[in-house]
């Protein structure tokens, strides 16, 4: 088989096999209902209440604060919807920033047609919030600040607990979208004043479809699904046991050895940046250079499509993003590069590779190569490319 290169693993990462292992007996052998009250059910029960203390553990906070979900996109809904729902009485203003996920730009957008009001802050030229234009958003309407740990696209870390600080000082709730950044950041939800935090399973080595949020004891949050008593009332319907035991291993695994596999990334990630950069002219880097997510790089190609370059790629058997997973099949320039203040035509040359656990440094080497190559055709046919050079 020929060799397939995945540096995709922001869009979603590959089961790990323990992972897979500890889930297997919750679709078959142990099926049983958790809110049965039999042996059967009272296993799956079991199985849920672990993987709940395992996800507690990992962010320092009280197992009776995990609540689970379908996912990343569903975390961010309830937190935000819930949030603005259940404390309609002290305010209507929401604060968040350009470059959040979809998951909470448009749940912002929606409620802004049902009477509330967004104040979506910029970010700077490396994809950061301004504390003080945070400080200045605040009125005594407001209720929530949503703001990402870290971007999908340019891994771009925000002052979380800054943020947190602001937030508590000026009592209002603090919910951020930690998809990107569990598993890839230690995180102590007491220690960064975190209300409310969104994860997803599928981003560090879990299954698809199954999430978590964090709410604070004493949050006042509506529930987001109405039906039975599950998840002490705060969020209906049975349980996806195998999923969620997944969930609780994978988390477990992400914090395990946490030190020794960051640092291989963090090394990883700054060989293919400086290899690209030492190889290709003509290419910038998005996102900050130092507080961005371990496995990260994004950078703009000039005088190429990022379709075409993605295309390219994957018939040399490397898969790879350009900006967001999102809004690829739209021709639209990702809205966070637009943010950073890139050109459109600058920010349609943008390449995403996010490296995870199962990337070699034997694969930077041969994706660079194959880079150069690609890189080099689709600028010969630019005559755009031909005149910078020829006037050079
Ligand atoms: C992937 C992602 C989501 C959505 O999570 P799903 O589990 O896929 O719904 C939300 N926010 C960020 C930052 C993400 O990267």
């Amino acid at each position: 088989m020929k060799k397939y290169i995945y540096m995709d693993n922001a869009a979603t990462t590959p089961v790990k096999k323990e992972v897979l292992d500890e889930m297997l007996p919750y679709f078959s052998e142990k099926y049983g209902n958790p809110s049965s009250v039999y042996s059967l059910g009272s296993m799956s029960k079991r199985a849920v209440e672990d993987a709940r203390e395992k996800v507690a553990k990992a962010i320092g906070a009280n197992a009776r604060e995990i609540f689970f979900t379908a996912g990343g996109s569903e975390a961010d809904n309830w937190a935000i919807k819930g949030i603005a729902f259940g404390n309609f009485d002290k305010g209507n203003h929401i604060i968040t920033t350009k470059i959040e996920h979809h998951a909470v730009l448009h749940t912002c957008e929606y409620l802004e047609k049902k009477g509330f009001e967004v104040t979506y802050l910029d970010v700077d030229e490396y994809g950061l919030v301004d504390l003080e234009q945070l400080q200045n958003a605040i009125t005594d309407k407001t209720i929530l600040i949503s703001i990402m740990f870290a971007n999908n696209e340019i891994g771009t870390v925000q002052p979380i607990k800054e943020i947190g600080e602001i937030a508590k000082e000026r009592n209002i709730y603090f919910h951020t979208d930690a998809v990107q950044a569990i598993g890839n950041i230690e995180i102590d939800v007491k220690e960064l004043n975190i209300d409310l935090l969104s994860m997803s399973a599928h981003k560090f080595y879990g299954p698809k479809g199954i999430g978590a949020l964090y709410v604070r004891q004493g949050v006042k949050i509506d529930p987001l699904i109405t039906g039975g008593a599950q998840e002490r009332r705060r969020r209906a319907g049975t349980e996806n046991v195998p999923a969620i035991v997944g969930l609780g291993k994978a988390i477990e695994l992400a914090y395990t050895n946490f030190e020794e596999k960051n640092n291989r990334l963090i090394k990883l990630r700054d060989l293919l940046i400086e290899k690209i950069k030492a190889n290709i002219d003509y290419v910038r880097l998005n996102g900050h250079p130092t507080k961005r997510l371990p496995g990260n790089v994004n950078m703009c190609f000039q005088f190429i499509e990022g379709e075409s370059l993605l295309l390219s790629l994957d018939m040399e058997g490397i898969a790879a993003s350009s900006g967001s997973a999102c809004t690829s099949g739209s021709l639209d320039p990702s809205h966070v590069l637009l943010a950073i203040g890139l050109s459109h035509e600058i920010a349609h040359g943008s390449l995403r590779l996010t490296l995870g656990d199962f990337n070699t440094e034997e694969e930077i080497d041969y994706v660079v190569e194959k880079l150069v190559k690609i890189v080099d055709r689709l600028r010969s046919m630019s005559p755009l490319y031909e005149k910078v050079k020829e006037e050079k």
